[in-house]
C-alpha cells in the first residue's frame, strides 16, 4: 500500500493561519458594511455585519466578531393568519421572555425598497420581540414564518442589530423566479454603494476610489470592485455559470444559502492592500499573481482585466478560484487534496465556456503552450510525476498546466473519465478522504501485484511528455454527461 494521507494541503493551512491572526476578509481600508443571507427555497433573506463568519455553509448560524450571533428559524404553517401570539411560534425554538410589537413590513424607503408592495407581493405580517441581550424579527409570508434572532446585543451592537432586523427581506418575483431586490435591480443594470442605493450603471462614474467600491448582487454572488460597471455583471453571470457547470459534475444537495463575497481590484497595489501578501495566491501562466480565496469568510480576490491585451483574464482567475472554494466548501470535511490535483481541477473549471447554451469545458492554451515549450527545452516533464502523487511536492508556475495535463490525461484515457470524476466526488461527499477517493477512482487499478503503483507512474511520465509534445493535451475535453 502507497503512503497515501499523510498529505495537509498547503493552501488550506496558509489561508487558515490568515484568519487567524484576525484578517477575515478585506483589510480595514476595504471595508463593506454587509454581507448578504440568501435562502432562496424557504423565500427569505437579509444581510449581516461583514466582519462575520459561517461555521457552515450549509446552515443558517452566523458569529460576529462584533458581538451579535445570528440563528435563522423557518416552519412551515397551514393557516399563518390564525397566528396571532408570536409566543405561542417562538417558544418552540427560543426560551426567555420577549416584549412583542407588530410593525409594519411594508414601511421603509432607502434600504427597504425591496419592501414596496409591488415587488414582495401581499399578505407579508411582521413581528419585533426584545428580551436582555436578545431582539428577534419575525415574519410570516406564503405560509411560511421565518426569525431572524440575534442575542449577544449591547448597547455598541445595537445599531447593527437595527440594521440586520431591518434588513429582512422577503424574497419578490421576477418573471416567476423569486430573488432578492438587489439581485433583480442589478440583472436591471443598476449598482449600489455602500449607502445601498441603486445607481443605473450607464451613469455610475467608473471609480469612486477602490476603498468604496460599487456593488451587484446576482443570485449566489455579491460583487464588489472597481472595474467598469457594466463589467461587473458580465463577471457574474459567467461565474453563475461556472457554478452551474461545477454543480453537474460535483452535485450537492443543496448550494449554500450564504453569497459568496466576490471582490475585485484594478491595480497590483489595490490587489496586495486589499488581499496582504499572502503567500498561497494563484498565480497564472506567466507567474503573475492573480488571486486568492478564503474559505472561512467564502471570498475569493482578483485583479479585474487591466488591458484590453488581457481582457478575460478576469473571468479565468475567478472561475479558478471559485473551483477551489467550491470543492472546500462541498467536497470534504478535513482531509483536503494533494496541490497537484487541487490545482489540476481549478485550471479544468477555470476555463469553463459559458457563452454557450451549455456550459462545458474549454482549455488552457496559453498555459499548455508554455508548458510545450518547456517539455521540448529540457525534453522532461516539469517534476517525476510520482513526486506529485507519492510525495505531494509543491507545484511551481509549470506545475500548474502539467497538473491540468496529468487530468487531461486520466480523464481521456477511456471513455470512462466522466464517471471516474463523478465516483471522485461521490466517494469524497460520503466522507472518504480526497486523497483515497481519487486514489481510488483513478489510480487502483494501475496498482500491481504488489500493491505498487510505481512501474505505472514510471510509464505514464514517458506516455504524458508525448502526450503533450504531439499536442493530444489541446483536444478539448467531450466527457460523458450521466
Ligand atoms: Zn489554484
Amino acid at each position: 500500500m502507497v503512503v497515501y494521507r499523510k498529505h495537509m494541503h498547503t493552501s488550506l493551512v496558509i489561508v487558515l493561519l490568515v484568519c487567524a491572526g484576525g484578517k477575515v476578509g478585506c483589510t480595514e481600508e476595504y471595508q463593506l458594511p454587509d454581507r448578504v443571507y440568501c435562502d432562496h427555497a424557504a423565500g427569505i433573506s437579509f444581510t449581516y455585519p461583514y466582519q462575520s463568519f459561517v461555521p457552515d455553509p450549509c446552515v443558517a448560524h452566523i458569529r460576529s466578531q462584533a458581538g451579535l450571533r445570528l440563528n435563522l428559524y423557518g416552519k412551515t404553517y397551514e393557516h399563518v393568519p390564525d397566528v396571532t401570539v408570536p409566543e405561542q411560534v417562538l417558544r418552540q425554538f427560543i426560551p426567555g421572555v420577549y416584549r412583542w410589537k407588530e410593525c409594519d413590513y411594508y414601511e421603509g424607503t432607502g434600504r427597504r425598497s425591496f419592501a414596496q408592495k409591488k415587488w414582495a407581493g401581499l399578505g407579508i405580517i411582521a413581528y419585533e420581540g426584545r428580551a436582555a441581550g436578545s431582539r428577534v424579527r419575525m415574519v410570516f409570508h406564503h405560509q411560511r414564518v421565518d426569525m431572524l434572532v440575534l442575542s449577544g446585543i449591547n448597547k455598541d451592537t445595537d445599531t447593527l442589530a437595527e440594521r440586520c432586523l431591518q434588513s429582512m427581506e422577503v424574497l419578490g418575483s421576477q418573471d416567476g423566479v423569486r430573488m432578492r431586490y438587489n439581485s433583480s435591480q442589478s440583472s436591471e443594470g443598476q449598482v449600489y454603494g455602500h449607502d445601498g442605493i441603486f445607481v443605473d450603471a450607464k451613469e455610475a462614474p467608473l471609480s469612486r476610489g477602490w476603498q468604496e467600491p460599487w456593488q451587484i448582487e446576482s443570485a449566489h454572488f455579491h460583487f464588489s470592485g472597481i472595474a467598469p460597471t457594466h463589467t461587473l455583471w458580465a463577471y457574474a453571470t459567467h461565474l453563475e455559470g461556472v457554478l452551474t457547470f461545477l454543480q453537474q459534475w460535483f452535485p450537492i444537495e443543496q448550494q449554500s444559502p450564504y453569497k459568496w463575497e466576490i471582490h475585485l481590484t484594478k491595480t497590483l497595489q489595490q490587489f496586495r492592500d486589499m488581499s496582504g501578501e499572502v503567500p498561497n495566491a494563484a498565480h497564472d501562466a506567466i507567474g503573475i499573481r492573480t488571486g486568492f480565496f478564503n474559505p472561512m469568510s467564502m471570498a475569493l480576490y482578483t485583479l479585474t482585466d487591466r488591458q484590453p491585451k488581457t481582457t478575460g483574464h478576469a473571468r479565468l482567475h475567478l472561475a479558478h478560484e471559485a473551483t477551489h472554494l467550491y470543492i472546500l466548501l462541498f467536497g470534504q470535511s478535513s482531509q483536503s487534496l494533494p496541490v497537484w490535483l487541487s490545482e489540476g481541477l481549478a485550471v479544468l473549471f477555470e476555463n469553463t465556456v459559458t457563452s454557450s447554451e451549455k456550459p462545458h469545458f474549454g482549455l488552457p492554451r496559453r498555459r499548455l503552450k508554455i508548458l510545450k515549450m518547456y517539455y521540448k527545452q529540457r525534453q522532461k516533464t516539469v517534476k517525476p510525476l510520482a513526486n506529485y502523487i507519492l510525495d505531494f511536492a509543491p507545484i511551481s508556475v509549470q506545475g500548474y498546466a502539467e497538473s491540468y495535463a496529468m487530468l487531461h490525461y486520466l480523464l481521456s484515457q477511456d471513455e470512462k473519465g466522466g464517471a471516474r470524476l463523478r465516483l471522485f466526488w461521490k466517494m469524497m461527499r460520503s466522507g472518504q478522504a480526497g486523497t483515497d477517493a481519487f486514489y481510488d477512482a483513478f489510480f487502483r487499478e494501475h496498482e500491481d501485484e504488489k500493491h505498487d503503483i510505481r512501474p505505472w507512474l514510471a510509464r505514464w511520465n514517458k506516455k504524458l511528455y508525448t502526450y503533450v509534445c504531439s499536442g493530444k493535451v489541446t483536444k478539448a475535453l467531450r466527457l460523458q454527461e450521466e
